[in-house]
């Protein structure tokens, strides 16, 4: 593992990123951890990589599975230096979500193919001369096969930069004969079976990506935050401080903590702060008893919470009083599960005033007709609140991790539709980050756009560099 830090130091972009890469398996306060040796370098070592690739651009392929869609990007990398990104978004089918496991690479290498179809990457070697795909089964990956980084957004044990096992599914995703078993060379096994000239060279987390991202730019970032369709957060942590760390505690100096967080309270650690509503969204999920943080939170359940206070209030009839007529028909999407979504959340929220426009237009979507001033006030109430807890909650174990690191300045990168589209999220947590941080820290949120995707190619690049050096 040392000669690997040392080749990766020598290389050039490396000298921009300083990555050193420790694949080891380990358990973090939560969950999984998967290290890997990091360091930013200040700004004036991006001329290194100037000086020595001038007329070279460096690029590399990444696959986004996690949340609600699936993305294949394609990023390159210029001298300036500058990240420049084509991508195209894929529908993961409830179906393939739900079945064996192999057809879900399948489809992954399926929408890849598509992509390089598109981008005429398929074409030998004219445009991009790092890739093409070859003909022959025995023409495997030649050295000029196309990188590609996989942001795999889920708990792993990794057991190296392109070798991982899944812990267990999240978000909704159930395939069969996926657990324990090495997600890296399931995809590579569809790619291959497809014969795309194409090597998996890195798997990384979500939250792993958006950090390394915003570290590209701001090298005071030391956490990668997701609040999407799930939530995670990552961050750097010195060597000497992590228990479980099973290698050298001289090189790295650094390894990156994926924390896992949405499995907090799994071990019944919050059931004290957990409301009704919170345990029927759990029962009713494909994953009962886990993820409990997560489910407190993230996209993918904030809606579901909402709806079933609405649920409760009627039943006690304390909103939509008078109109049982109304609401009688049980196929309206506020008796379906999952029928109000959380993007309903924020557009309630943007409401202003009392004429409560959008409001109005998202009861009657959930098949309430009429609504009163009250019943529209109350529906922003509870948004405001459910969303305001989720936010707190997110902003108190954030401001955890970032007294723990308690550096002048902590720059946290942070990716995901909650986070983005929520109109008071972020305020929301900023304002309780403030309450909590210790007082001689500097913190910065900071949207990170197209992190984990980007992240992943940064990382794929350093390895893959590093792989050819091998070969030579
Ligand atoms: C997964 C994490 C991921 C997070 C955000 C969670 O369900 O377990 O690995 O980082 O969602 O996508
Ligand atoms: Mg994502």
């Amino acid at each position: 593992m040392s000669s690997l830090a040392t080749i990766i130091k020598d290389d050039a972009l490396a000298s921009t990123l300083r990555v050193g890469f420790y694949g080891v398996a380990a358990c973090s306060v939560v969950g999984i951890a998967a290290y890997i040796g990091y360091k930013a370098a200040g700004p004036n070592e991006t001329y290194a990589l100037k000086s020595r690739h001038p007329e070279s651009n460096d690029q590399v392929l990444a696959l986004d599975l996690g949340g609600t869609n699936f993305r294949v990007l394609l990023v390159t990398l210029s001298p300036q230096p500058r990240i420049d990104l084509k991508s195209k978004i894929f529908v993961i089918p409830q179906s393939i979500m739900l079945g064996p496991g192999v057809n879900l690479f399948r489809h992954l290498a399926d929408c890849l193919l598509d992509f390089m179809k598109k981008e005429e990457l398929d074409k030998s070697g004219v445009h991009y001369p790092l890739g093409k795909v070859c003909k022959s089964n025995n023409m495997r990956h030649p050295s000029n096969h196309f990188p590609l980084g996989f942001t795999f957004s889920f708990p792993c044990k990794q057991e190296g930069l392109a070798s991982a096992r899944l812990t267990a599914w999240t978000k909704g995703f159930t395939c069969s004969d996926v657990v324990d078993s090495d997600v890296v060379k399931m995809l590579q096994d569809a790619i291959d079976e497809k014969q795309i000239n194409v090597k998996c060279v890195a798997l990384v987390n979500d939250t792993v990506g958006t950090l390394m991202a915003c570290a590209y730019k701001d090298q005071n970032t030391a956490i990668g935050l997701i609040l999407g369709t799930g939530t995670n957060a990552c961050y750097m942590e010195k060597i000497d401080r992590v228990g479980t760390w099973d290698g050298d505690y001289n090189e790295p100096k650094q390894v990156i903590i994926n924390m896992e967080w949405g499995a907090f309270g799994n071990n019944s650690r919050l059931n004290h702060i957990r409301t009704k509503y919170d345990e029927e969204v759990d029962l009713s999920s494909v994953n009962p008893g886990k993820q409990i943080f997560e489910k407190m939170i993230s996209g993918m359940y904030m809606g579901e919470i909402v709806r079933l206070i609405i649920l409760d209030l009627m039943q006690q009839d304390l909103i939509f009083i008078g109109q049982r007529d109304g609401y009688g028909d049980y196929r309206t999407p506020l008796f379906t599960r999952g029928g109000f979504y959380t993007k309903f959340v924020s557009t309630v929220e943007t409401d202003e005033g009392i004429a409560f426009a959008n409001t109005r237009r998202v009861l009657e979507d959930m098949g309430i007709r009429n609504p009163t001033f009250d019943d529209c006030a109350i529906i922003q109430h509870i948004c405001k609140n459910v969303s305001k807890r989720a936010a707190r909650l997110a902003g108190a174990c954030l401001t955890v991790v970032i007294n723990r690191i308690n550096k002048p300045n902590v720059t946290v990168g942070v990716d995901g539709s909650l986070y983005r589209y929520h109109p008071r999220f972020k305020r929301n947590m900023e304002k309780c980050i403030k309450t909590l941080v210790n007082k001689n820290i500097k913190f910065k949120l900071t949207l990170s756009d197209d992190g984990s995707g980007k992240g992943a190619a940064l990382i794929a690049i350093v390895a893959d560099r590093f792989q050819k050096s091998q070969m030579k």
